[in-house]
């Protein structure tokens, strides 16, 4: 069984998206084993963040990040990194798939609802950027 962290961002949140984005997890088959609402720092998003910390849009991004509420889940599933990136859709809404959570919401290619982890590595390192031990259901 597989692990992945999502986050729906700020403008997901603000926007009132929160049900809309878990019933897709939940309809698909995909369990949620934790879950917490936050606000990042700025300096918790450019570490979240980091991998991208030479790119040019990192302090626009970190910026985002840190500017409102998130929620970050675990989801569990067979596969569910790769089925939870289906499910939203490719980094920029024009070009991702009809029916993806980002096509359907995102605004811009920046503010695209959620996050989620591209790897086991990058999931392994996600999920214990948020969460201990004593936060998952069994
Ligand atoms: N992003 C951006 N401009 C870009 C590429 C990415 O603002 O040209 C933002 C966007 O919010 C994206 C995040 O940076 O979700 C992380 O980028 P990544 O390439 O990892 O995309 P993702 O894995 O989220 O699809
Ligand atoms: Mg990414």
């Amino acid at each position: 069984m597989e692990r992945t962290l999502s986050i729906i961002k700020p403008d997901g949140v603000s926007r009132g998206l929160v049900g809309e984005v878990i019933k897709r997890f939940e309809q698909n088959g995909i369990r949620i084993v934790a879950m917490k609402m936050l606000q990042m720092s700025k300096q918790q998003a450019q570490g979240f963040y980091a991998v991208h910390r030479d790119r040019p849009f990192f302090d626009s991004l970190t910026d985002f990040m840190s500017s409102g509420p998130i929620v970050a889940m675990v989801l569990e599933a067979e596969g569910v990194i790769g089925k939870n990136r289906t499910l939203m859709g490719a980094t920029d809404y024009k070009e991702a798939a009809e029916g993806t959570i980002r096509r359907d919401f995102a605004t811009d290619i920046e503010k695209n609802i959620v996050h989620g982890s591209d790897s086991p590595e990058t999931a392994e390192f996600e999920i214990n950027y948020f969460f201990n031990k004593f936060e998952f259901i069994n």
